[in-house]
């Protein structure tokens, strides 16, 4: 694609000219099986930011299987940001990034997701007008590399051993995420025991229940889950008091997701010392520096780092990355692997992995850039021709 990297006006401010939505559907390796939902692709929201000195960005807002998990879908985020956000982005001063997001966290109610994309784009065009990465405009990156988890989640122990053990080989992931909560607790923990005992002292193994016990089935399911070898629990439980009561009981790590929607419940779970790790998610928290902000609170509370993923394709996924490289402490690493679970490549040049690891790009902006041909041909409303009652080709 073309990027427009120098200044072509640099007369008076620089106003955003230009703001475009899209939705683009890509597959997945294999149906993605969580508590709430079975994913058989993801689709991307994906916005472009166009500035009156021919600078541009990109940001991304993706869920993870719709509206299951939360609040926000990606046709709603489009339909949000046409209608609601970009009066108030046409004609702004485009450097002004913070004083933008104050302005939509004042006019917009919640939309955290939206928000987040919205930020990533103006913050690429920032980077592209400056010649700065994303990570430095937002205070400077602290580590070059992010260690990145990855997610067992076929739903089938054999054939999930089978998939961490060709991980291991390729030197791509050394941790595993077990996605349970769907069986009962008897046959998650077996299910946990068997990959644990399989992949041995070579792999960490840890667990996201998605919210799906309740608190006496999650004092069973981690006290065998301790005895499994397993050594994190990713939300078992909804609530937040019933997640500090089981913080500190067992030997095993408790983190929280689902109940980190941004700042504000970062502090109440801080209060309440009721996880032992949180899983920051920019889209979750309401944007990048709403995510460091978080990672803020857990940072005066002692408690530990790991950066989360809603299944970003490649631009929301390395937006997260320029936010978890400037974190302090990220103890538990991350789980940025969202671009490697689809089977098609919207970037000139694919993210690098490697070596159980995601490079962070030194480059302007987020350090990526889009190929345009392949993001035209995977939007949903690419232009189709109807030849017949039944037929559709699509052009
Ligand atoms: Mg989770």
């Amino acid at each position: 694609m073309q990027r427009h990297d120098a200044p072509q006006n640099t007369a008076g401010p620089v106003v955003i000219d230009r703001v475009e939505t899209m939705l683009v559907d890509l597959p997945t390796i294999r149906p993605h099986k969580l508590s709430m939902a079975v994913m058989d692709g993801q689709t991307l929201m994906l916005v472009r930011i166009r500035c009156s000195d021919g600078t541009e960005g990109w940001g991304e807002g993706t869920t993870i299987g719709g509206l299951a998990y939360g609040a926000e879908s990606p046709e709603g985020m489009k339909l949000a940001i046409d209608t609601y956000f970009t009066p108030h982005l046409i004609g702004a001063d485009a450097n002004r990034v913070p004083a933008l997001m104050s302005r939509l966290n004042t006019a917009i109610r919640d939309n955290r997701f939206a928000k987040c994309a919205v930020e990533t784009a103006l913050l690429d065009a920032l980077g592209h007008r400056t010649g700065l990465p994303v990570s430095e405009l937002l205070g400077g990156r602290q580590r070059d590399r992010l260690p990145v988890a990855w997610t067992l989640a076929s739903g089938d122990t054999g054939r999930d051993i089978d998939e961490a053990q060709r991980m291991l080989a390729l030197r791509r992931h050394q941790i595993f995420k077990l996605k349970i909560g769907r069986r009962s607790v008897r046959e998650d923990v077996a299910h946990v025991a068997a990959i644990k005992k399989a992949l041995g002292d070579v792999a960490c193994v840890r667990v996201d229940v998605n919210m799906a016990w309740s608190e006496l089935e999650a004092q069973r399911g981690l006290a065998g889950l301790v005895d499994a070898g397993c050594e994190l629990v990713e939300q078992p439980v909804a609530n937040i008091a019933a997640l500090a009561r089981l913080t500190g009981k067992f030997p095993i790590a408790v983190m929280a997701d689902e109940s980190l929607v941004g700042p504000e419940s970062g502090f109440a779970l801080a209060r309440l010392a009721g996880a032992n790790v949180f899983a920051i998610k920019t889209e979750q928290s309401g944007g990048l520096q709403a995510a460091q902000r978080v990672a803020a609170i857990a940072d005066a509370a002692h408690i530990e780092l790991y950066g989360g993923t809603m299944l970003e394709g490649g631009v929301g996924t390395i937006a997260s990355a320029h936010v978890f490289s400037t974190f302090r402490e990220l103890r538990w690493g991350t789980e940025l692997f969202g671009p490697l679970l689809l089977t098609q490549e919207i970037l000139t040049q694919p993210l690098e992995y490697s070596d159980f690891h995601l490079t962070v790009p030194a480059l302007p902006g987020l350090g990526i850039s889009m190929d345009e041909d392949r993001v035209q041909h995977f939007r949903r409303d690419r232009a189709r021709v109807v030849v017949g009652p039944a037929v559709t080709v699509q052009i």
